[in-house]
């Protein structure tokens, strides 16, 4: 059994900056999330978004933001328990115990909860030839635009998120298709008039109301069979790639058996993001009190109030107030 002062599960913004402030204060931490690398949504979904409502960031990459939370709790020595889900939390005297995915028994005077949306999958459409292409040219994030390089993508999807990419592929990728089954998009307007521009001037196709009948190829995409959901006339179109955003299903996951107080699948967290375990604290996405948006920026403030209470708590010779960290002496400032 390993033992910390501070166990954060999930290595979000949310949960990475709540190691910061736990570091700060001089305690042991580590950080338990199933992704392979921190950064959570940011990572797994945007790395290469760029993000606009971040304080102090008039524009950053996702992937940029992580980077920077990543090398900010880096001086306080994190442990990272990456690929493991935490499957149970318990308290067992004066500590809490968690158990994880891979088998492994961690202990902690304290816990933060920042587990996002809970599990993520994306949302599939159902045709045939998607899962035996998902990695063969059958996508449903972009994690680097270099990945569809010189490519003939078909983007499903009526969101930001389709309408964005088929913007931002325009110059990487070598012809694009954007097919949405409704003839409204859900996007920003703005967004949808610079598509429709585009499209206007032969730069990218959209076809809407259209669905993805079937994928076929050899081994990787070749062929994408669309078909217009009112006539059902069916159209083959040659692709190498597929660009499925069409939203993301997430499940809160073994969280919903831990005997924390819920409402509609979040969190619900006092002023302090104290969860209805004394000494489990939360912040984040997994989060609900009146108020509550769903924001980086948010999560980030959520996460010094959880971080802090939780360091009092595990250590109550410490006050919940951190001071400013711009008058840190230099042995406790990161380096
Ligand atoms: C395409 C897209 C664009 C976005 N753009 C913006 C934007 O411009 N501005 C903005 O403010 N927000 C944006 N968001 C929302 C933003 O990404 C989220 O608000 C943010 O990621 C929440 O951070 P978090 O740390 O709370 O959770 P997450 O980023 O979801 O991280 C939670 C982590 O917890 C892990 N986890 C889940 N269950 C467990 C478990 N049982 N054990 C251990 N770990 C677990 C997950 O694997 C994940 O890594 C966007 C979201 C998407 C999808």
């Amino acid at each position: 059994m390993e033992h910390t002062d501070v166990i954060i599960i999930g290595a979000g913004p949310a949960g990475l900056f709540a190691g910061f402030y736990v570091g700060m204060r001089g305690l042991t931490f580590r950080f338990i999330d199933p992704l392979p690398e921190p950064g959570g949504q940011l990572s797994a979904l945007y790395p290469e978004k760029y993000i606009y409502d971040v304080a102090g960031f008039p524009q950053v990459y996702a992937k940029d933001l992580v980077k920077g939370l990543v090398d900010q709790v880096a001086p306080f020595n994190p442990i990272y328990n990456l690929g493991e889900r935490a499957e149970t939390l318990e308290k067992e005297g004066e500590h809490f115990k968690v158990t994880t995915s891979l088998g492994h028994t961690f202990t902690a005077k304290a816990v933060i909860i920042a587990a996002g949306v809970g599990a993520f999958e994306p949302r599939r459409l159902g045709a045939p030839g998607e899962r035996e292409f998902e990695g063969k040219g059958v996508y449903y994030a972009v994690k680097a635009k270099a990945e569809f390089q010189g490519k003939r993508v078909l983007i499903v999807g009526g969101g930001d998120s389709a309408v964005d990419w088929a913007l931002n592929l325009l110059g990487t990728a070598q012809e694009i298709t954007l097919i949405h089954r409704r003839p409204q998009f859900r996007a920003h307007e703005a967004s949808v008039k610079e598509l429709m521009e585009a499209h206007n001037a032969g730069r990218l196709r959209v076809l809407t109301p259209y669905e993805v009948r079937r994928i076929e190829g050899d081994g990787e995409v070749r062929k994408a069979v669309i078909f217009h959901n009112q006539t059902q006339e069916e159209t083959t179109l040659g692709v190498d790639a597929v660009l499925i955003l069409a939203g993301y299903l997430t499940k809160l996951g073994p969280l919903a058996g831990w005997g924390l107080e819920l409402e509609k699948n979040k969190i619900k967290v006092d002023t302090t993001m104290a969860t209805s375990i004394p000494g489990v604290y939360a912040c984040g996405d997994i989060v609900t009190y009146p108020g509550k948006l769903p924001l980086i920026v948010l999560g980030f403030g959520e996460a010094a109030i959880a971080a802090n209470h939780a360091a009092a708590y595990a250590n109550p010779a410490l006050k919940v107030n951190p001071g400013h960290s711009s008058e840190k002496s230099e042995e406790k400032a990161p380096a």
